[in-house]
């Protein structure tokens, strides 16, 4: 069962998910044809340890860096290379970080410059699947509600919903219990309570929800290469409405000055 956190905890956890944000909308700022996913992988690194915090993910499971950077019909835990963004592609940015011995952990995806009608599609429904995610993340339910509701919002307009992969209770560790499914029964699951802090992280697909690791050993692909995006949320439990510990809105700033 997962530990319930107590208030001074969330607000931790609260500062984390902010600096993850924060590290973000850096990121956003850089994200342009002809970047290297290396380069925003740097920019995120330097950012976190200026703000006093580690990066969750380098060296986690032997992870090698501070962004999981996954593009196109690459699903998460993509790392970053020489690979040069361009026109078109989308990018999962994954970021974790670690600071007075609690993690924050959020992903967003971004469009590199123009994309096609398809892949902004999948965006916003990926978005929305999230948002109809947290809505049930309310004490009283349980995680099956969660997984139900983003399930049916992605499968309306005929997305998939990869299973292999799913949130988690974030904390001390970066991966508590319980597992949250974006797939699942109305009233299944362990019961939510108040207090429990859990990522929630849609991966979508555009096409099968079949997917399959690569030869690195990371690196998540959907089966068909048809592309895939994810966003995600750390959010806490509470009686009548999830506390969202994460926002999007310094990264919405960053994305609407470039327009
Ligand atoms: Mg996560
Ligand atoms: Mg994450």
């Amino acid at each position: 069962m997962n530990r319930l956190k107590s208030d001074e905890e969330i607000e931790i956890l609260r500062e984390n998910n902010l600096l993850v944000s924060q590290t973000l909308a850096e990121v956003a700022r850089h994200i342009r044809p002809g970047v290297t996913t290396r380069e925003l992988d740097r920019i995120a690194e330097e950012f976190i340890l200026d703000h006093g915090a580690i990066p969750g993910f380098k060296g986690y499971g032997g992870f090698p860096a501070t962004l999981c950077t996954s593009v196109n019909d690459q699903v998460v835990h993509g790392i970053p290379s020489e690979y040069e963004l361009k026109e078109g592609d989308i990018i999962s940015v994954d970021c974790g970080v670690i600071r007075n011995g609690f993690y924050g952990d959020s992903a967003y995806t971004f469009a590199v410059g123009e994309v096609d009608p398809e892949k902004e599609e999948l965006m916003r429904v990926t978005r929305e699947c999230l948002e109809k995610g947290v809505e049930q993340a309310v004490a009283g339910n349980r995680v099956g509600d969660i997984g139900h509701a983003v399930q049916q919002h992605a499968e309306s307009h005929g997305f998939s919903v990869v299973r292999e992969l799913v949130g988690h209770g974030l904390g001390k560790k970066l991966h508590e219990p319980p597992e949250v499914p974006n797939f699942g029964k109305r009233g299944r699951g362990p019961k939510l309570r108040e207090g429990m802090v859990i990522c929630i992280e849609p991966m979508i697909n555009m096409g099968v929800k079949e997917v399959y690791q690569d030869r690195d050993g990371w690196t998540i692909h959907t089966a068909d290469r048809k592309p895939s995006a994810h966003y995600e949320y750390a959010v806490a439990v509470r009686k009548n409405k999830a506390d969202i510990l994460t926002t999007f809105a310094y990264i919405e700033e960053v994305l609407k000055s470039k327009n």
